[in-house]
């Protein structure tokens, strides 16, 4: 006998039941993003490992740790994508959309790729769906996207979600805080955790992600930059927090919420479930003012989104599989397999769900997969070209004109 495999770690397969509820979740993002005029935009599932060093960042958790890299044939370096936003603004800059009317309105939705410790709601392969708007500092572009990720969590009945907010400042400003933190941090070097103090100077924020008990405790009293937002920041995320309040959008502020990339900047939200456990996150996003230029392009503002498809679904528990089929069509002893053929196809082409037994089974053996496939209603074909109608609901049966099938159905 030989060894069977496995799908590999942290990966699984979709199979058709799972499959319902990932196509459900796809309907409703196309429907709410073609509603508010947002384009699909699809783009390779690998790119140049550089394009994810620059744009994510080199001193980030997913550059560092989570990334499957691998060098092609070539000798060229590439990463299988941890995210969709850097790979969409090399797009916006590879295809000059700063030259379309701003801002560009994108969504997207597709597998990404972590190398984490795989546990519930955490994979290495996974689905996001997400959005950007580039090309626009309007606090109008910061509302809208978290609109459109509140509307979809509450068309999918999301139960237990709550929004977290806060502001990163801009890049500029953010430098004199940056300081006062590192300086914060040195005076506790000693009571962080080792990851944490080895990046006092390439990324202190993130020691407000840190979940070991001791860098926690010093960061409970650390400065926090929602504190000394000044001027056109405080104004920026005023505005935000004003629009949200007239759409009856519910937020905690955050100070402490800083996020995985390291090009956010002002707004940065996270919308939290809390039915999930330890991987509450079902989606977050904010703006990063500085990205497209850090890969080429002209100064660009732009704000965006990512949530985790699988993370939803968990939330909102699998969904019923719906009833797929109208008719089951049935042979009977001797009747003419061509003659149930062509009944099947004349059904499905007038746009109703038909199946046809195709596991040669009994008459009664085809009645049990006529239950088993959820079919309402059983075509019986006889001998001769008669048929009879079997509702599977009452199991009454009668017999019906074999020209006037559609009708009678
Ligand atoms: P976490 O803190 O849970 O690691 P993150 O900050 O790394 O999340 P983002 O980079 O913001 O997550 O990605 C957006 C969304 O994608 C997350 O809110 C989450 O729902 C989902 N996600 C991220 N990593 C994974 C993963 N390894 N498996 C499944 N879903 C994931
Ligand atoms: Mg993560």
């Amino acid at each position: 006998l030989s060894p069977r495999l496995k799908a590999p770690r942290g990966t699984f397969d979709v199979l058709p039941e799972a499959a319902a509820g990932y196509a459900r979740l796809e309907q409703a993002a196309r429907g709410l993003f073609e509603r508010a005029g947002y384009g699909l935009i699809e783009t390779p599932v690998f790119e140049e490992t550089e394009l994810f060093e620059r744009g994510v960042g080199d001193s980030t958790d997913i550059v560092r740790k989570e990334m499957f890299t691998f060098e092609d044939q070539g000798g060229r370096s590439l990463t299988l994508r941890p995210e969709g936003t850097a790979p969409i603004c090399r797009a916006y800059v590879e295809h000059g959309m700063h030259k379309l009317a701003q801002p560009v309105k994108l969504w997207y939705l597709g597998p990404f790729f972590r190398h984490e410790r795989p546990q519930a709601g955490r994979y290495r392969e996974f689905h996001q769906v997400g959005a950007e708007a580039i090309g626009t500092d309007s606090p109008l572009a910061d509302a809208e996207m978290i609109m459109l990720l509140s509307d979809l969590l509450a068309e999918l009945e999301v139960p237990g979600v709550t929004l977290r907010l806060g502001s990163l400042g801009s890049l500029g400003a953010r430098r004199e805080y940056l300081e006062e933190l590192r300086a914060y941090l040195r005076e506790h070097e000693s009571e962080l955790s080792r990851e944490v103090a080895e990046r006092i100077d390439a990324n202190p924020l993130r020691a407000f992600d840190a979940d070991d008990e001791g860098t926690r405790e010093v960061m409970a009293s650390a400065p926090r930059l929602l504190d000394r937002l000044e001027g056109e920041d405080a104004e920026h995320f005023a505005a935000v927090r004003e629009l949200l309040d007239g759409a009856g959008i519910g937020y905690e502020l955050d100070g402490s919420l800083v996020r995985g990339l390291d090009y956010y900047t002002r707004t940065i939200f996270e919308f939290h479930c809390d039915q999930l456990g330890a991987q509450s996150q079902v989606g977050g996003g904010g703006r990063y003012d500085g990205l497209v230029e850090e890969l080429g392009g002209p100064p660009t503002a732009a704000v965006g989104w990512a949530a985790g498809i699988e993370r939803i679904l968990l939330a909102i528990g699998a969904p019923p599989p719906e009833p797929a089929t109208d008719v089951f069509i049935a042979l009977a002893d001797g009747a003419e397999p061509a003659r149930a053929m062509a009944l099947l196809t004349e059904l499905r082409r007038a746009g109703r769900s038909a199946e046809l037994d195709l596991g040669g089974r009994s008459l009664k053996g085809q009645l049990k997969q006529a239950d088993r496939v959820g079919a309402r209603q059983t075509l019986i074909v006889e001998p001769g070209g008669t048929a009879q109608l079997r509702d599977m609901e009452s199991g009454e049966q009668r017999e019906i004109e074999p020209g006037r099938v559609l009708e009678e159905l």
